[in-house]
């Protein structure tokens, strides 16, 4: 009799068990439901909201429990939610100063810029060349520089698709590809073959101390008057997958350039997907 009572307490404990289970599971899961609705109903509403990239916001939110939800939209879309160099697209507004390149969108390697010249001699080394109204708009902000003793020169400008493959290669067989992807692009993914990017020294320092120099304060207070931003900074590493480049600057137009400053926009991509991204 006592074994049966046993036998029959240990199933009622088991029965008991499994239906708690049972609930909890269930519980868990419509709440899950429930956020993900809820989620979904309060991001809806956001400008940049994307139907397709539904799944990614909720799963890219439930990883980043700290983001409010504009920056679950916004950075998902730019594709942070991905691993750098995968899914990647074509180029972005190719052409155009409002260009997109980075890690996730390429350049095929015949891409050249239509109007390319040459920057003024007195501010440049080696025939550097930008697209000509980015050309006349470094000439002139080095020239205002200039003017107030400071001396602001591009010591690298358009690169072929061919010279960052080299240059890439070469950072790869020294550092390995994990380390050079912090710093270099992979051929197509560079700034400089758009012809808008500009690396700068002040002529007395190499470009790599460019940050230190009396210049480069001048440049970040100053650059965006003549439409070139700071595209490299500790603050959107995250966002660019480079570490910070004092000396690299893009042309981007002054409209653009004054209205990210306006609106403490850290890195290009988010005002891209902000504004330009249809
Ligand atoms: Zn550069």
């Amino acid at each position: 009799m006592l074994h049966l009572d046993k036998k029959i307490i240990i199933l009622i404990t088991s029965i008991m068990i499994l239906s708690v289970s049972i609930i909890l599971g269930i519980k868990s899961m419509t709440s899950n439901d429930g956020q993900k609705k809820d989620l979904i109903d309060s991001i809806k509403n956001i400008k940049y909201y994307k139907e397709a990239n539904q799944s990614r916001y909720i799963k890219y939110q439930k990883e980043n429990l700290n983001l409010n939800n504009d920056l679950v939209v916004l950075y998902v879309n730019i594709g942070i939610d991905k691993d750098f160099y995968t899914d990647i697209k074509p180029s972005l507004r190719p052409g155009t100063k409002e260009i997109l390149v980075n890690k996730f969108y390429v350049l095929q390697s015949d891409y050249i810029p239509n109007d390319l010249e040459e920057i003024d001699d007195e501010y440049q080394v080696g025939g550097k060349m930008l697209v000509s109204e980015a050309a006349a708009s470094f000439n002139q902000m080095a020239k205002k520089a200039q003017q107030e003793n400071l001396h602001i020169r591009a010591v690298s400008a358009y690169r072929s698709y061919d010279y960052q493959d080299n240059l890439y290669h070469r950072y790869v067989n020294r550092d390995g590809q994990t380390k050079a992807d912090t710093y270099s692009a992979r051929p197509g993914h560079s700034e400089h073959q758009t012809g808008l990017a500009v690396d700068v020294d002040n002529v007395t320092q190499t470009f790599d101390n460019f940050g230190n120099t009396e210049e480069a304060l001048w440049m970040r207070a100053n650059a965006y008057k003549y439409g070139f931003i700071l595209r490299y900074t500790k603050e959107n590493e995250f966002i660019t997958g480079y570490q910070e480049e004092p000396w690299h600057y893009r042309y981007v137009g002054v409209q653009i350039a004054s209205k990210m400053r306006e609106e403490n926009i850290s890195s290009y991509e988010e005002y891209y997907f902000k504004y330009l991204d249809n």
